[in-house]
């Protein structure tokens, strides 16, 4: 969601005469747009502040501007905490930087108050030539007892099916083949009567995107309509961001998740018998206040369950004014670190062995360009939106569509050849 926000920044400013500059040095305004998700994203954000500073002695017209979740959540705190930041805008008001440099009338150097942002503002937005991004719905209304989100995103409103599916349409003729549709929460999408998985069968079908992905999902709202409509169109790649976040079923109500782990189960055992084939992802969180040692084991029985393919993996941490912010953050710092080291040590396990599934296997993938390493190998997308390295071809470029054949793999990257150019 931040890329993306980034991005309309970005092409904001560029339209209204700002250029691009390659090295922070040679700038005259730094944009930071940031998460608060956890304490370590704000942390690092403060770090940057610091080495940003050395800049603007040298450089005292240059203008720094904090953006998004931070500036939301802190405003003029951090303006005063800080004092060499220049603008502080928060998540409705990011997108009005432009008028606040040019010191256009009724904008502010501070600004966080909700209610102002105009979702005309929110174009969607190529993240490259072939691929992009599509905001469909911003906020959460969920209120996880541990996440920052809705406080400093706000509550959740939606872009309508008709300007969705224009934007996709926008977007393939210019060249693009595949988009992600972006919300918290994309499976409490409702704009009139169109639901997620009806916006979902629109866009598969009145547009001419060959590849569509979303994210994320909430286990509470994920249905079993949903997965039909992923089943009944090869466009909608088959990947699916499922959170789970704890096998326990106490801490899943503290956390206040709303479902149990049995229903959890449960949705995975349909979407993995009505997909021939799909790759699922998760969030996972570890040492939430009151978390035991048993409750933690909970949490890796339902990943060997599962299976994921991959996880984002996280210690708890404290968010000011979160319900969780009032439970006493009583595991100790060692035993979050204990138990995070050995889920990540298991997931990988379970990736490797999932990523040893895809041997032999034939994948569509998006061609992202030449791999990190060198120029006679190339990177691409499989639809799982894993990533796949194979020989260069010569007349092959990036965004192309190639069926590779998966031939090894390791718990991170899948290696195969192509089959034929498509
Ligand atoms: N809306 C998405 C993403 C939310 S933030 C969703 O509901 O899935 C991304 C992930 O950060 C969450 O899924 C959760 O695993 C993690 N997270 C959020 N707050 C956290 C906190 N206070 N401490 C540790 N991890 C957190
Ligand atoms: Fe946070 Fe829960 Fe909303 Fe996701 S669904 S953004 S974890 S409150």
């Amino acid at each position: 969601m931040n890329m993306a926000d980034s991005s309309i920044l970005a092409s904001t400013l560029t339209t209204r005469g700002y250029r691009r500059v390659g090295e922070e040095k040679d700038a005259d305004l730094i944009i930071l747009n940031t998460c608060s998700v956890r304490e370590k994203a704000e942390d690092r954000i403060y770090g940057r502040l610091g080495e940003i500073s050395k800049f603007k002695r040298r450089k005292p017209n240059l203008k720094v501007a904090v953006v998004g979740c931070m500036a939301q959540r802190l405003g003029e705190d951090l303006s005063n905490k800080v004092p060499h930041v220049d603008y502080v805008l928060g998540t409705d008001r990011l997108f009005e930087l432009p008028d606040v440099i040019e010191g256009i009338e009724g904008s502010q150097s501070v600004m966080t108050a909700f209610g102002h942002e105009n979702m005309d503002m929110i174009v969607p937005i190529k993240e490259t030539p072939y691929s992009g991004f599509i905001t469909i719905s911003r906020g959460c209304d969920n209120f996880c007892t541990y996440c920052i989100v809705p406080y400093v995103r706000g509550k959740e409103r939606a872009h309508s099916a008709d300007y969705i599916i224009n934007a996709a349409n926008e977007m393939a003729a210019e060249g693009v083949v595949e988009i992600t549709l972006l919300g918290q929460n994309v499976n409490s999408y409702l704009y009139e009567d169109v639901d997620f998985p009806e916006l979902l069968r629109r866009v598969a079908t009145e547009t001419d995107i060959s590849r569509i992905r979303y994210m994320t999902s909430h286990p509470k709202d994920l249905s079993r309509k949903l997965v039909d409509v992923m089943a009944s169109s090869d466009k909608i790649l088959p990947h699916i961001h499922l959170p789970l976040q704890s096998g326990s079923n106490r801490i899943l109500q503290k956390m206040g998740r709303i479902y149990t782990l049995e229903h959890y189960l449960k949705i995975i055992e349909y979407i993995k018998s009505h997909l021939e084939y799909v790759s699922i992802t998760t969030d996972l969180i570890v040492g939430f206040p009151s978390e035991t040692e048993d409750e933690y084991f909970q949490t890796l029985e339902a990943v060997e369950k599962v299976r994921y393919d991959s996880a984002f993996m996280f210690r708890y941490s404290v968010r000011p004014g979160t319900a969780a912010a009032k439970y006493d953050d009583d595991v100790p710092e060692e035993t979050k670190i204990r138990r995070l080291n050995r889920l990540i040590k298991l997931q990988q396990e379970i990736a490797y062995e999932q990523n040893q599934r895809e041997v032999g296997e034939v994948r569509n993938s998006l061609v992202e360009g030449f791999s990190r390493r060198s120029k006679e190998s190339m990177r691409a997308r499989t639809e799982g939106n894993k990533t796949v390295i194979f020989p260069t071809s010569e007349n092959l470029t990036e965004g192309s569509v190639v069926p590779v054949r998966i031939t090894a793999a390791d718990a991170f990257t899948l290696h195969g050849e192509i089959v034929e150019i498509s």
